[in-house]
């Protein structure tokens, strides 16, 4: 099987992560895409972050219309930060079979040699990088060719980020553009992201 892995801090999830994921499903054959919120260490996380199982309920609801997506809590059960190498060792291990890969944003390809035991990675999984337009697609075509392992699609993005949903919540302005209906009123509900949160 071929698997695929989307990682993130979806704190929270929205549209343009949603997007994403539709158009790796349609331009791939990846036979599922496991989607991974990572575990932020408690000296890392900041007041507007909800907690990992919020975040991991959100995604929930984002991607139950989405065919052979599914959330995976693997990384929000280990302890400490989220290293990708070590995820992949702990994926090969209960995969042997599958092939892995890795779904990332163009910046990340671009500076994938800054991770942690990226050569280990890089072994572990193939890495498909979204490019945004021409220019960058041909700029990450050069860099997918050197390090080997690795695709780049083409993918249009919405133009669209966590933090401005974030921060619309804390204005008191309607998200609904910008987020999956179920996680507009699991928002609301849980009063998440709001000026008056205390935690
Ligand atoms: P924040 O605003 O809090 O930094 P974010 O919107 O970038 O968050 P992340 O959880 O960091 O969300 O994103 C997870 C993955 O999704 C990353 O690989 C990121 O590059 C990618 N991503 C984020 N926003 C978009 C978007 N609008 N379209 C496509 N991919 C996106």
């Amino acid at each position: 099987m071929k698997l695929g892995i989307y990682g993130g801090t979806f704190n929270p999830v929205h549209l343009g992560h949603v997007h994403l994921l539709r158009e790796v499903r349609r331009l791939t054959d990846l036979d599922k895409i496991l989607v991974m919120p990572d575990r932020v260490p408690p000296h890392k996380a900041a007041s507007d972050l909800a907690s990992g199982e919020e975040r991991a309920e959100m995604l929930k609801l984002a991607v139950q219309d989405i065919d052979g997506a599914e959330v995976s809590m693997l990384e929000l059960e280990k302890e400490g930060k989220s290293y990708t190498y070590l995820t992949l060792r702990e994926l090969k291990r209960l995969y042997p079979d599958d092939t892995l890969h890795l779904i990332m944003g163009a910046d990340m390809l671009l500076t994938f040699r800054e991770w942690r035991n990226w050569e280990e990675i890089l072994g572990n999984a193939r890495l498909i990088a979204a490019a945004r337009d021409d220019g960058e697609y041909e700029k990450l075509k050069k860099a997918a060719a050197e390090l080997g392992n690795a695709d780049v699609l083409k993918i249009e993005p919405l133009p669209m980020s966590s933090t401005d949903v974030r921060q619309a919540v804390k204005a008191g302005q309607p998200i609904n553009g910008m987020v999956p209906a179920a996680v507009a009123r699991y928002i609301a509900e849980h009063g998440l992201y709001r000026q008056d949160r205390k935690d």
